[in-house]
């Protein structure tokens, strides 16, 4: 089969490359000049691994170019970029003894997720309105700051609030219960209002420059699915909204691998009238967001200030409840 030229281009490109030793860009790529590098740049396509791993519709939907130039340029990308390769399970160990772990604020709920919320994964929490889901974020977020001989990760906190529901008296009243200095606290909580579904995957994008300034072992959205539920009404939108929150969670997920950081989101339930035994509460978000989060952890209701957690779904720990409570002092042990 007769090869094309611009095939023989790249991997004469490649080999260029690989005896300089200089970083390959994203004007390297046949069919990318500067004006179009500077389109996928301002969207966030900004190295040659995120237009690997890019869905051609995206790319050509965010940027503006055809969807047959898109393919090119995620095709050529993939050449130059590492992906696609199998690891061993040696590596993949490896990867995994650098996971962290960051505490609820209850030793029970710890218990139950095996130590706390993992780095490289999503833990999502979802519950009824008042269930205790922002509480339980705010308290990761002012967890995450303390010093790591204090079982914190002494890090950085990112938080997309979709709600407006961020309470930085709320947060004062949590880091003085653990004796930290309540400005330095807020100080390293960087909050961002998501005002739609857009402006959200946008933000979750965007996440990653912020950890380049600064230490982010953490990403708090709350909610994960309110505005893409407010906005994608009815059965003729819901294939749309499931792509784009697949999109959206894949783009976290990404962040906790690349950062080695605990990404924590909050969900809503509806009431689910096919279900007339048990809880008939179901999370939104469907499969999509069932899948991709690591852990599931459904929030209930209890008498004064308490509440039932339940991990669902876990792929290696055992499904079980704690009770935890939710006091001035921010989330303890309910019992
Ligand atoms: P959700 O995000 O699931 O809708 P929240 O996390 O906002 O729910 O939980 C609200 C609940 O948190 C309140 O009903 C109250 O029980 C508890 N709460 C909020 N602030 C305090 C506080 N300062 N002291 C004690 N409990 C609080
Ligand atoms: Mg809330």
């Amino acid at each position: 089969m007769a090869r094309k030229s611009e095939d023989k281009i790249e991997d004469k490109l490649l080999e260029d490359k690989e005896n300089e030793k200089k970083p390959i860009t994203l004007e390297d790529l046949p069919g990318v000049g500067e004006a179009t590098a500077e389109k996928l740049r301002e969207n966030g396509y900004d190295d040659i691994m995120t237009l690997a791993v890019a869905s051609p519709k995206d790319l050509a939907d965010l940027s503006g170019i055809a969807e047959g130039a898109a393919i090119k340029i995620i095709n050529a990308a993939r050449k130059f970029a590492d992906v696609g390769n199998f690891e061993t399970g040696e590596e993949i160990l490896k990867r995994r003894q650098e996971i962290i772990k960051l505490s609820t604020g209850s030793k029970n709920l710890d218990n139950l997720l095996g130590g706390g919320l993992e780095s490289q994964s999503i833990t999502e929490f979802f519950g009824e309105f008042g269930s205790g889901k922002t509480q339980i974020m705010l308290q990761l977020a002012v967890n995450a700051t303390m010093p790591e001989d204090q079982g914190g990760f002494g890090s950085d906190v990112l938080i997309i609030d979709t709600e407006n529901t961020f309470r930085p008296e709320r947060v004062i009243q949590m880091a003085r219960a653990k004796n930290l200095d309540p400005d330095e606290t807020l100080r390293r909580i960087h909050v961002a209002r998501a005002y739609n579904a857009h402006h959200q995957i946008l933000l979750a994008e965007k996440a990653a420059d912020i950890a380049k300034e600064f230490p982010i072992k953490l990403l708090i959205v709350d909610s994960l699915t309110s505005h893409f539920r407010s906005e994608y009404v009815g059965r003729g939108s819901l294939a749309e909204r499931q792509q784009l929150l697949n999109k959206h969670m894949h783009d976290l997920l990404k962040f906790g691998t690349i950062f080695n950081a605990v990404i924590a989101v909050t969900n809503q339930v509806s009431a689910n009238p096919a279900v007339f035994f048990g809880d008939p509460m179901t999370p939104i978000g469907g499969n999509i967001v069932g899948h991709t989060a690591t852990f599931r952890i459904y929030l209930r209701k209890a008498k004064a200030g308490k509440r039932i957690a339940r991990l669902i779904d876990s792929p290696y720990l055992p499904e079980g409840e704690s009770v935890i409570m939710l006091t001035e002092d921010g989330i303890t042990d309910g019992a």
